[in-house]
């Protein structure tokens, strides 16, 4: 399928749905897990991402978040996160579920996104219902007197409201976002591995419930041989395109 036919089903399909992965934010300089260009710091994600590192050593993978936050902080949503925006507002985009955790689709002024691996400027307590949201904006959430920070109401630490490997995904966000799959015509998979489930099944729901599937990735990925339509570039650029030609549709 040509760009242009690419845009043209975009704008004949009754609800589009993007599902988003790191890749979608890479153009914004954060980076990403896997591939070449995904080595975090000299961290190993694996041991640090879970809540077994956490029980081990709360000040380590908190320095791990912090050091992720203000890489964020710095960071401006891209093309891929405009133009996502741009097309929720004129009426082509039902939503966007996101394993992303950094908030740049809201940024951007996406206002449906769904978070399946939850957000980062989020703290939550270990033990009680005690949670918030920090505003970057407002200096929040950058730096704590102390590592692990403590829960105001009981004490215990808290952590970081992202989830982590071996964790289960937020219930009513795994809910909609495959109610959406269920029922979208196409779905946009734009920088994802495919590699983490669930977030990786729902285009297999999609396209068992008859989607075309179109997947923006400079590189291939476990999910490609499932795809319709296969735009092999970076998201920014390609995004960028492609909103050229729905422009030149309408
Ligand atoms: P991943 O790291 O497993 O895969 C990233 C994908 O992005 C790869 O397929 C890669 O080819 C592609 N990619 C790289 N640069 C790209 C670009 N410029 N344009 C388009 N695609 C590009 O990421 P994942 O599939 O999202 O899974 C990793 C997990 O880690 C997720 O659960 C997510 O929660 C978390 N994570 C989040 C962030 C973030 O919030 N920005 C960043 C890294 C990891
Ligand atoms: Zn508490």
């Amino acid at each position: 399928m040509s760009l242009r036919e690419t845009a043209e089903r975009l704008v004949e399909a009754e609800t589009v749905v993007a599902l988003t992965g790191a890749g979608a934010s890479a153009d914004s300089g954060i980076p990403t897990f896997r591939g070449k260009d995904g080595l975090w710091n000299k961290y190993d994600p694996r041991e640090l991402a879970t809540s077994e590192a956490f029980a081990r050593d709360p000040e380590r993978v908190w320095e791990w978040y912090l050091w992720r936050r203000r890489k964020i902080a710095e960071a401006e949503p891209n093309p891929t996160h405009t133009v996502l925006a741009l097309m929720e507002r004129d009426g082509l985009l039902e939503a966007v579920i996101t394993q992303n955790v950094d908030g740049l689709h809201q940024r951007a002024g996406s206002r449906r996104v769904i978070e399946l691996h939850g957000n980062i400027w989020r703290d939550e307590c270990v033990s009680c219902e005690y949670h918030r949201v920090n505003d970057p904006e407002r200096g929040e959430g950058l730096e704590y007197d102390e590592l692990p920070p403590k829960c105001p109401d009981c004490g215990d630490p808290l952590r970081p409201g992202v989830v982590w490997f071996g964790e289960p995904l937020p219930h009513d966000a795994l809910v909609e976002a495959e109610n959406l799959a269920r029922s979208c015509d196409v779905m946009l998979v734009i920088g994802t591995s495919g590699e983490v489930r669930p977030a990786a099944d729902l285009p297999l729901v999609a396209k068992s419930c008859g989607a075309t599937l179109i997947e923006i990735n400079p590189s291939e990925t476990a999910l490609s041989s499932h795809m319709d339509v296969i735009i092999r570039e970076r998201a920014a650029s390609a995004i960028k395109a492609l909103w050229g030609e729905i422009e030149r549709l309408s």
